[in-house]
């Protein structure tokens, strides 16, 4: 493993292949019949002591995570929060997560929520700890045993949580952490016949292999993948606010943020103040040392993802920031002007490179946004509600946010429209991703 703010390597790992992979799984199934019956009032008992000890260790978690993804400290610190709350608040669903009864003739109709044994987690570089909190959390709550597969590249985390899982008191075999290539772990989990759900973040590309080579089993799948999220400016909106807030809602972490709203689609009207105000407000963007309290921004996580990036901006942009000079896989904060046909505001750059385009009215609006094959996220700026609510139920996506940027809370739903994939993570909707629906009628007829 390298820090992608120094180039220097912060630990070398054994790589697991399918035999390793197989053996996790086998923990995992075994762990599992002993898992579904601990009693739900102590399951919770269980995630709340591992939430609690990710806080007590939230300094050495950010740190961990800061060092490995190259990620400004004050974000890893909000993210490693975000963590603990996430586990908090599964520990408070395990028992409200209900059956239900149905009306029926001649007897008494009841469903219940089952576990589906071990599910594999997939996940990705960006945000490596979140994500697999996003993932464990309902997991465990719904009673199934996991195998956590991280990022070749960002293991570290993980696996130190796997280690607080086991001192919080969840048995061994509960929580396995694989770490190998996702060409061989990943693909591995993908077809055993003991995996019964795939939890996937990712790209689009490798979630559909996820799908194809879940259709061999018919494994249950969930798919987190790519967006290329609009941030939609009105003229009537507060530009101010908006312009102050829109260089962060692309370029923190980097742009390597599947919400990132990168195409900024801006009303004609305003376009030339918004602009102004915009590139203003990117020149204030912080890029450097990741453990600065100050900085805003880090590095990219490799050379080669710096090399795809780069390859985005094409011409003289409206804006290229400032990089830190020497080692480091720096790449600047850049405006580009474009069309929403451009390679730019089509593919997901996963860096920081964001898209300014204008459009004519709200109709002009939607259709832009919706003209793309992701649907993850967004944001609408208008200082008119009743527009505001008609654009959000017109745009083709999961995760919207009104005057604000944010997408992400432990306790609503996160997901995506189209190819950005399907299923829900975060908030209740996440549990029905981790159990089975089975019902049950029972006679009651002499
Ligand atoms: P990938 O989709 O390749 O990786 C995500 C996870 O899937 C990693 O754990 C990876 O393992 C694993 N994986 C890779 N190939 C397979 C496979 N055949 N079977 C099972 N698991 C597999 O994303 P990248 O890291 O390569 O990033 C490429 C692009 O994807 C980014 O530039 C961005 O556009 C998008 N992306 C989107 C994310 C999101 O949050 N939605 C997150 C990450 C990337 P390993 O890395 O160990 O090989």
């Amino acid at each position: 493993m390298t820090n992608p703010a120094t180039e220097q390597p912060i630990a070398e790992l054994e790589r697991a292949g399918v035999e390793e992979t197989d053996q996790a799984v086998e923990r995992a199934r075994k762990a599992f019949p002993s898992w579904r019956e601990v009693s739900p009032a102590d399951r919770g008992r269980l995630l709340r002591r591992l939430a609690t000890l990710v806080e007590e260790h939230a300094e050495e978690l950010a740190q961990i995570e800061s060092a490995n993804v190259g990620k400004p400290i004050s974000g890893a610190r909000g993210e490693v929060g975000m963590v603990a709350a996430v586990f908090h608040y599964y520990a408070g669903a395990v028992d409200k997560h209900f059956g239900e009864s149905i009306p029926v003739a001649g007897g008494v109709d009841i469903t219940f929520r089952e576990p589906l044994g071990v599910v594999a987690s997939i996940v990705p570089w960006n945000f490596p700890l979140n994500i697999s909190s996003w993932k464990l959390g309902p997991a465990l709550a719904c009673g199934n045993t996991v195998v956590l597969k991280p990022a070749e590249l960002t293991p570290l985390s993980a696996l130190r949580l796997a280690e607080l899982a086991l001192e919080a008191g969840i048995p061994e075999g509960v929580v396995n952490v694989v770490v190998g290539p996702g060409s061989v772990a990943g693909q591995r989990l993908i077809e055993h016949p003991d995996v019964a759900k795939i939890g996937f973040t990712g790209s689009t590309e490798v979630g559909r292999q996820v799908m194809i080579g879940a259709a061999g089993t018919i494994k249950r799948v969930t798919l987190e993948l790519g967006g290329k999220s609009a941030n939609v400016v009105f003229a009537d909106a507060d530009l101010e606010r908006a312009a102050a807030s829109a260089p962060y809602a692309v370029f923190d972490n980097a742009g390597q943020d599947c919400c990132a709203r990168s195409r900024i689609l801006v009303e004609r009207s305003a376009y030339d103040r918004f602009l102004d105000l915009l590139v203003t407000a990117t020149q204030g963007v912080k890029v450097g040392d990741p453990s600065l309290e100050e900085t805003e921004m880090g590095p990219l996580i490799s050379a080669a993802h710096r090399e795809t990036v780069a390859s985005f901006v094409e011409g003289e942009p409206l804006y290229r920031g400032e990089v830190p000079d020497g080692p480091g896989f720096w790449h600047p904060c850049v405006l580009v002007e474009a069309s929403n046909e451009d390679r730019v505001a089509r593919e997901e750059v996963f860096g920081p490179v964001a898209a300014v385009i204008p459009f004519e009215d709200e109709a002009d609006a939607i259709r832009i946004a919706n003209d793309t094959p992701y649907g993850l996220s967004g944001s609408i700026w208008t200082r008119d509600s009743a527009r505001a609510l008609r654009v959000a139920r017109a745009v083709e996506s999961g995760v919207l946010s009104v005057n604000s940027h944010s997408s992400v809370r432990p306790t609503t739903p996160f997901g995506g429209f189209k190819q950005s994939g399907f299923g829900r993570e975060l908030g209740m909707h996440a549990m029905d991703g981790y159990s089975e629906l089975k019902n049950v009628f029972i006679s009651t007829e002499g």
